[in-house]
């Protein structure tokens, strides 16, 4: 059985007093969900913080990225050790907006991979096409040769700790949404993939998100596809009523126990 797990990704959004408001109203409104894992993702700045306000809630917390070094000189950068010590839970890594406007490779995602599961934080981490790519019939080709590379020397122990998160690149922060059975197809892929690399019985395990404008009028028929275990939400996690109402989706017919 897979847990579902609802993320939501605040990008640079928020300063420490808005982060703490928002953590605490967030725990008190979403303090009756045990049976699905919820995880926000502040800015650095207001990590700490919001790390102590949620202590005691059923919400996890994660970074939105992190440098491979345990320490040195990397200035700007913040470390894994850095994190571990704050009790981050999770870390999302390969983000499209980090490979496409930082220039992130996949080489350097999965050195980050190593290091994140070293410290024993999960990665959420994230693949996707572009737009060209699908029109040229090149998604699954894109998405296989992300997988591989940045999956590179991850242990099955390691694999069924990561979380994957398919977010094609033309359904970010766009307001267009992968239909509820191409988000499917491709996740069925994923975790073909998953199997050829690994095998049957780690794929089952591993959880695979869809993120890509994901709001509450759209969550429950992706939350019914089969192979979809949760959301990586960025814009409608911002606002505590809709990231709310998206941890409530509507759960279908198809319960988590045949996942
Ligand atoms: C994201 O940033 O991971 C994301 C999916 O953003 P949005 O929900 O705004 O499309």
């Amino acid at each position: 059985m897979r847990k579902p797990i609802i993320a939501g990704n605040w990008k640079m959004n928020k300063t420490i007093k808005k982060s703490v408001e928002f953590a605490r109203e967030l725990g008190e409104t979403l303090n009756d969900c045990p049976d699905m894992e919820i995880v926000i993702f502040p800015p650095f700045t207001a990590l700490y913080a919001v790390a102590n306000v949620v202590r005691d809630t059923n919400i996890l917390f994660g970074a939105q990225n992190m440098y491979f070094e345990p320490a040195g000189a990397y200035t700007g950068e913040v470390s894994p050790l850095m994190l571990a010590d704050i009790g981050v839970h999770y870390v999302i890594l390969g983000h499209s907006e980090r490979r496409e406007i930082l220039g992130e490779t996949d080489e350097i995602i999965n050195l980050k991979m190593k290091a994140a599961l070293n410290y024993r934080m999960k990665p959420i981490l994230c693949v996707g096409e572009k737009i060209e790519e699908r029109e040229k019939g090149k998604a699954e080709d894109v998405v296989h040769n992300q997988l591989v590379k940045d999956l590179h020397d991850i242990s099955k122990d390691e694999m069924v700790k990561t979380v994957l998160a398919y977010e094609p690149l033309w359904a970010i922060g766009t307001g267009k949404t992968a239909s509820p059975e191409d988000a499917n197809k491709m996740h069925a892929f994923i975790r073909e993939t998953i199997i050829s690399l690994y095998d049957k019985r780690t794929a089952s395990k591993v959880r695979i998100q869809y993120g890509g404008s994901v709001r509450p009028d759209n969550i429950d028929i992706l939350m019914a596809q089969p192979e979809i275990d949760g959301a990586l939400v960025g814009g409608a996690s911002l606002d505590v009523e809709s990231f709310a109402k998206i941890v409530r989706f509507k759960r279908s017919v198809l319960s988590f126990d045949d996942k």
